[in-house]
């Protein structure tokens, strides 16, 4: 029989996140949501105390020296209480953390990822740009070697927990010709002269998650902030990515929990015809189908984590579980909703706040035509 249950120390891991997210979180969920407010002190101070800033980090580098399937654990149930605080420590982890212990050499791993895990800094990561998204490869901020420096000239959008991020990994062009070949990484501080966070979005959902746009004039940074070998960053970011999908099938796993659980307790509840709704077939059907296919895709999900675990290379499973699990994601939403008629519209239940917030999971990291595009070319490979 496969084993895919947690083990003792695990389910431990999952019990203290949930309790500390009821807590901590839930209470303010609404009025974060409303002002569009980053809770830097509450909930990122809370979670570096818990160490939730760097389960997957080894202990040498600051972390829990736990696995990506802890990891992901922690994410689906963070998200399963508030996405916005889900993808704030995804794009903290699994990306800005992730490319510089990916990539990163001993000195800057140890400047940098052992602050990161710890929570004495909050990291972004910044790929797209206004005029390349799914196009990544086709970035445009340069940059530029001048005596011992580089200079770094461009603006990169959405970038998830870009106003308050005390270091980012940016991926600029330093050899136009070489196309893909000639992007690559660097490490910004955020008090770097010529740097600095401009639009923040307004947006649809996951608004306790603040997205900005990054901008770079006459940006000078030493040698020493080149991530990697020169070339390397667009193939460095495709394996950062391959990580931070399973990131955000994890994410779109606790929505569609959250989403599910609110319409299960409310069908219980609500009255219609003398009966709770729960009594009527279309409406266990529709349970049903949201039961099934987000253990579905939890099995894909925890598939992708532990064999990233094992040291395998993901890219199928983490796009298969990414996409799946994100269409399953607004799919829950959606019925949640549906299942709370009227009151599903209105702010005072969890199912409006949550159909608004997954709908980033089929877009960021890799819109779902684009998660179809790489299950297609591994499929098609050989
Ligand atoms: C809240 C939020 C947070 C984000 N956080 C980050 C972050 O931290 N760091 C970061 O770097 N980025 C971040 N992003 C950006 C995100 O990854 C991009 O929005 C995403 O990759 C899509 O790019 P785009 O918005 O430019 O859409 P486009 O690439 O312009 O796509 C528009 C449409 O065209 C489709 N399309 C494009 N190319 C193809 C194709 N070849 N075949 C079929 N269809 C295609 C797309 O699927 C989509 O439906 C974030 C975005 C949001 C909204």
């Amino acid at each position: 029989m496969i084993d895919l249950s947690l083990t003792e120390e695990q389910r431990l891991l999952e019990q203290s996140v949930r309790e500390w997210a009821a807590r901590e979180v839930a209470p303010f969920i609404r009025d974060n949501d409303r002002r569009h407010h980053f809770d830097r002190e509450r909930i990122l101070g809370g979670m570096a105390k818990l160490g939730l800033l760097g389960v997957s980090v080894p202990q040498e580098y600051g972390g829990a020296g736990m696995g990506y399937v802890e990891y992901v654990t922690t994410i689906d149930e963070l998200s399963r209480i508030d996405g916005s605080v889900g993808i704030i420590v995804a794009a903290h982890t699994s990306l800005c953390s992730n490319h510089i212990f990916l990539a990163g050499n001993e000195t800057q791993k140890k400047k940098y990822v052992s602050k990161l895990a710890t929570g004495e800094y909050i990291g972004a990561w910044g790929l797209t740009e206004p005029s390349s998204g799914s196009d990544a490869g086709s970035a445009r901020m340069s940059a530029v070697r001048k005596g011992g420096n580089w200079v770094l000239n461009g603006t990169k959008t959405f970038i998830t927990n870009g106003h308050y991020a005390d270091v980012l990994v940016v991926i600029a062009v330093t050899d136009r010709a070489a196309h893909t070949h000639g992007l690559s990484a660097f490490v910004v501080e955020k008090d770097t002269k010529g740097f600095r966070p401009g639009k923040k979005e307004n947006k649809l959902g996951l608004r306790a998650s603040d997205t900005a746009e990054l901008i770079f004039e006459d940006c000078v940074l030493p040698a020493e902030n080149l991530l990697g070998k020169e070339g390397d960053g667009f193939i460095d970011a495709m394996r950062v990515l391959d990580g931070g999908r399973i990131s955000i099938a994890a994410l779109s796993l606790g929505m569609a929990q959250g989403a599910y659980e609110a319409a299960l307790k409310y069908s219980k509840q609500r009255k219609q015809f003398g009966k709770p709704i729960s009594d009527f077939q279309a409406i266990q059907w529709k349970l049903a189908d949201m039961a099934t296919e987000i253990d579905a895709a939890r099995l894909l999900t925890m598939r992708s984590a532990s064999m990233k675990d094992a040291g395998m290379k993901t890219t199928l499973e983490s796009s298969m579980a990414k996409l799946y699990a994100s269409e399953v994601a607004v799919r829950c939403a959606n019925e949640s909703v549906q299942i709370h008629g009227g009151y599903g519209f209105i702010k005072d239940y969890p199912a409006e706040k949550f159909y608004r917030d997954v709908k980033l999971c089929t877009i960021g990291e890799g819109t779902s035509e684009v998660q179809r595009l790489v299950i297609a070319r591994q499929l098609l490979r050989d």
